[in-house]
């Protein structure tokens, strides 16, 4: 433990090395100046072990080792009873505290976390003596250039966490697709509202991509215009948030179609321009083109799209084919279902100049 000057320890295991080694700047150099605020010294030598493993082991390692940290904290991170030696060490002002630091680090990004902590040790207002929750504040707000009290008063004043629902839904809209997100934070008192940044990871077929959303108050919606489909949404997949997660749903999912279809066009017969609905039970790549009589290929609708399970509308535009204008009469509106063996399914339609 860390002591005036000093660290000792009586036994040799890394992780302990390591905690205590930290103690030498996070405990002797600066001691909290009370025992409320006890966790200045505890969650710092706490993020130090998981900080050793992040450098010696790589971030998979980490990532485990911050898992392990994730107890059942029961209270806040400041200390509302000292009267007894038990309740101020309990795990809360080491692991929670620790995640805290961890959360810190997410919000300032790596650059600013890591001259935060310089700065704080080589303060002249609290090297070599006491500091303060308030004292930590104002170092990472000066070095970070960002208020940070939304996040530090929730952290250090309720127990528990957040605990996110979120329901999702994606709908066709202009060239791409509208997703809709509502988040919310469930936790019951004495747990209270955690304003939080939390990173979306989106997934589709072909590729991953990672937003960051900032909830501020308890239920939000947040929307976001997509050039493609996307089939399953992830919160907090780099694990930068001490959560609950429970639920992630897709909203609607009990009204999507029981079957690949496509619906007579409307107006029919049309003069230059008619719709068709197609529904897809499951997300699929798709072709779709309008056919003469004779099977020659009049215009292409969809070339290989992956689209996501719902209803889609597919305009067909006569009038946009300048340089062909068809003729009057029939042709077959054809859909390919590539990802069913190339599935095909065909809708007559009446052209009337
Ligand atoms: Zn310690």
């Amino acid at each position: 433990m860390e002591h005036q000057t000093v660290s000792s320890q009586g036994a040799f295991g890394l992780m302990l090395t390591v905690h205590e080694l930290a103690h030498q700047w996070f405990g002797d150099k600066i001691s909290p100046v009370s025992w409320t605020e006890i966790w200045l010294n505890e969650g710092f030598a706490s993020y130090s072990e998981a900080l050793y493993f992040e450098a010696t082991r790589g971030v998979d390692y980490f990532r485990q080792y911050m898992t392990w940290m994730d107890r059942d904290f029961d209270y806040a991170i400041l200390v509302d009873d000292t009267s007894h030696v038990g309740r101020i060490f309990d795990n809360t002002v080491y692991d929670k505290a620790g995640w805290f630091l961890h959360m810190l680090r997410g919000i300032v990004g790596d650059d600013h976390f890591f001259s935060i902590l310089q700065s704080y040790l080589e303060d002249p207002r609290f090297a070599y003596g006491s500091a303060t929750t308030d004292g930590f504040r104002s170092v990472c707000e000066s070095v970070s250039g960002r208020d940070l009290q939304w996040f530090f008063d929730p952290w250090m004043h309720y127990p528990g966490r957040p605990n996110y629902r979120a329901q999702w839904d994606l709908n066709p809209e202009g060239n791409g697709y509208l997703l809709n997100l509502s988040l919310q934070q469930i936790q019951q008192a004495p747990s209270t509202f955690f304003p939080m940044p939390l990173d979306i990871r989106l997934h589709s077929d072909v590729w991953d991509s990672t937003i960051t959303v900032f909830q501020e108050a308890p239920e939000q919606n947040f929307s976001l215009r997509l050039s493609r489909p996307v089939t399953e949404i992830s919160l907090d997949p780099d694990l930068k948030v001490l959560k609950h997660i429970d639920a992630v749903t897709r909203s609607g999912g009990d009204d999507l179609p029981s079957s690949f279809r496509l619906s007579p066009n409307f107006p029919n017969p049309f003069n230059g321009r008619t719709r068709v609905s197609l529904d897809l039970p499951e997300t699929s790549r798709i072709s779709a083109a309008v056919h003469s009589v004779s099977g020659s290929e009049v215009m292409e609708i969809l070339m290989q799209q992956t689209l996501p399970a719902g209803r889609h509308l597919l305009d067909i535009d006569f009038d946009r084919n300048t340089q062909r204008a068809p003729s009057s009469g029939l042709y077959f509106l054809k859909v390919l279902v590539h990802s069913r063996d190339n599935m095909s399914l065909t809708e007559k339609i009446l052209y009337l100049k």
